[in-house]
């Protein structure tokens, strides 16, 4: 789960890693009272879960109230990169000396963690990365070992960060790697963290991703997924407990199992259609998951076809067709279906189908004709 900037400074925070202090707006007043108490000048952040927010002009510098009220209302509702911005940070602005980059992740090959530092920070670390890619200094860690101040100075010294800010770099990184772990992050990214020219070392943004694998572990984290959800289809879903991403296309997908619905995407796409979302409905093709998948579905305004594709390994494809035969009854479908059904008791489920079957309701006998046909209906 990929948090917002402000949740990132709000769980950095708790490990004791500096950040500047701020407030949350989701309207312009908001905005000016949270400038007030954070003090001017501030800064005025768009809060979208994606980079770049600087060069699309989502980020704001502001000395009083007038360019607070003008900051925040031209970044309120605007788009950045697909993404509206429904909300603000305003924080107290820094006077930014140096820009540094400082990232945990983990090196799954290696078997290790991964820790990268560079003195410079502020643009993507992909550039760096590709232009001058010395300018990176990489750690692997042994997360049996932890790192140790002493570490984290040697560290820092090799990544040629300014002497005045070599000591709390070091001690900040130590904190860092303590949220990695202890918070049960799979990333950990400061970018910038800056020099300020009062010589103060802290964290100007935070991009932070939980591993979900950990939730169970961290009951504090539910507020955090609250805070998530924004595409109504997406919110839908999790209340029925359907694994659901919405996309962008017009062919509404079913499949069972995360592979069967990536691979789907890519039929899709590759007989020229656009899918309007992945759901891997698991292995319970029920009556109830396949209604709810379908009143998901049918719930979003740009499906104009859905294609069902299920492959029946321990799931049993005559469980399906009573499971779609169901929900045909229970859910009022605006779009055609196309269905694919295939493996065990592949005969069976379509033999159940089979009087079910219109215009509206198709069969196709593979996930390739299926997917064509799809296509073509959405059209
Ligand atoms: P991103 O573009 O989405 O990565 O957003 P960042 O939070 O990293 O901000 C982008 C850039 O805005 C930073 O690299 C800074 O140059 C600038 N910026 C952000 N906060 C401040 C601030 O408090 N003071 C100043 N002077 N610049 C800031
Ligand atoms: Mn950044």
């Amino acid at each position: 789960m990929d948090l917002f900037e402000y949740q990132g400074k709000q769980y950095f925070a708790r490990f004791g890693i500096p950040v500047s202090p701020g407030g949350i707006a989701d309207t312009v007043d908001e905005a000016v009272e949270r400038a007030e108490a954070a003090g001017y000048p501030v800064v005025v952040k768009a809060q979208v879960k994606v980079g770049g927010r600087g060069k699309a002009g989502g980020i704001k510098l502001a000395k009083d109230p007038d360019e607070v009220r003008s900051a925040a209302g031209a970044i309120l509702g605007m788009d950045i990169r697909g993404h509206t911005v429904h909300r603000v940070w305003v924080e107290h602005a820094s006077d930014i000396a140096k820009e540094y980059y400082a990232s945990f992740t983990l090196d799954r090959p290696a078997k290790l963690h991964l820790g990268m530092l560079s003195a410079s920070g502020g643009v993507e670390i992909e550039e760096v990365a590709a232009t001058n890619p010395e300018a990176i200094a990489r750690l692997h860690i042994n997360p049996c070992d932890g790192l140790d101040e002493e570490t984290a100075r040697r560290w820092v010294d090799s990544a040629g960060l300014d002497e005045e800010a070599r000591a709390q770099a070091a001690s900040l990184l130590v904190r860092l790697y303590r949220c990695f772990v202890e918070g049960d992050c799979d990333l950990a990214e400061i970018n910038p963290l800056i020099l300020t020219t009062e010589g103060k070392v802290h964290a100007l943004d935070a991009k932070v991703t939980l591993d979900e694998n950990a939730t169970f572990r961290h009951p504090e984290w539910e507020e955090l997924a609250g805070a998530e959800i924004e595409d109504p289809r997406e919110k839908m879903a999790k209340e029925k407990g359907l694994n659901y991403i919405g996309l962008e296309g017009s062919v509404g997908i079913i499949a069972n199992g995360a592979g069967l619905a990536m691979s789907t995407l890519d039929v899709v796409n590759q007989v020229g259609g656009k899918a309007a979302n992945f759901l891997d409905i698991g292995g319970g093709a029920n009556a109830d998951v396949m209604t709810a998948a379908l009143e998901v579905i049918n719930a979003d305004p740009s499906v104009k076809a859905i294609l069902v594709n299920i492959f029946g390994g321990i799931t049993r494809v005559d469980d399906v067709a009573n499971g779609v035969i169901a929900a045909l009854a229970n859910v009022e479908i605006r779009s055609p279906i196309v269905l694919r059904l295939d493996g065990t008791n592949a005969e069976a489920g379509r033999a159940l189908l089979a009087p079910h079957l219109s215009e509206r309701v198709l069969a196709e006998p593979t996930m390739l004709a299926a997917a064509r046909r799809a296509v073509e209906l959405a059209r």
